[in-house]
């Protein structure tokens, strides 16, 4: 989508009444051409799937990467771009109501500057072709963004890309997804957020890893609903002997 879109589909999707989301109204902040803010968004909606999102031009060019980003150069994850969304949406994080556009639950995942290859990142998009470093706490070092199909693929509609982790020495073949699940704002889990903040618990913890949730209930046994009918769980046990 284009830089200079405004906003505009953005603000169309959502009822800024209901949802706790940022219009996009304050006043942006300048930042250095060099140095851009990047976001990732963890988010359990209908599909998990993380957004990526990299400042330009005052908004923040938005793509939903489903499987989220791999640190393996051979991995390519499709990318697909939706509409730009206001910078100060790089610090959100917390519940979207349910039946909302996006409704569910949000963490920023990751974020921190990015830097891209050729300055003119609205031109880089137009092509089909992103170059860019990111200096995030998770993801680090070089990527590129290429849009999928022909080059006037663009122009028929076509909004799939791939995201792809160029070979560096940030490179490698670990699970960051799996490997890192916490906020890197509230250190919290999705699960945590949607307790904290009153979101579809259930429907959040989906979108953690079992490792995640296992070691979060080790910690907290109270989190496991109890069991209300007693007798029923002696029943059990006397059946298991
Ligand atoms: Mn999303």
């Amino acid at each position: 989508m284009a830089a200079d879109d405004n906003l505009q589909v953005y603000r169309k999707k959502r009822r800024f009444s209901v949802t706790p989301e940022p219009s996009g109204k304050r006043p942006r902040q300048r930042r250095t051409a060099k140095r851009l803010l990047f976001v990732v968004q963890k988010h359990r909606a209908s599909h998990l799937h993380y957004d990526l999102r990299l400042e330009w031009n005052g908004v923040l060019l938005s793509w939903a990467v489903p499987k989220g980003p791999s640190l393996d150069p051979s991995v390519k994850r499709l990318a697909m771009a939706v509409e730009d969304h206001p910078i100060e949406y790089a610090d959100f994080e917390g519940i979207i109501p349910a039946g909302e556009y996006g409704g569910g639950t949000v963490m920023v995942w990751d974020r921190g500057a990015y830097v891209p290859e050729a300055p003119d990142v609205g031109n880089s998009v137009e092509k089909g072709e992103l170059k860019f470093t990111l200096h995030g706490k998770k993801l680090k070092g070089s990527w590129v963004l290429v849009r999928t199909g022909s080059r006037y693929a663009a122009d028929r509609g076509n909004r799939s890309w791939l995201l792809i982790k160029h070979r560096d020495p940030e490179a490698s073949t670990g699970d960051i997804t799996a490997e890192e699940p916490r906020s890197v704002k509230s250190r919290r889990l999705l699960v945590e957020i949607a307790l904290d903040e009153g979101g579809d618990v259930l429907k959040a913890a989906e979108g953690d890893p079992a490792e995640a949730l296992r070691a979060l209930l080790d910690r907290n046994p109270k989190l496991v609903p109890r069991r209300r009918n007693r007798k029923a769980a002696v029943w059990s046990s006397k059946g298991a002997t």
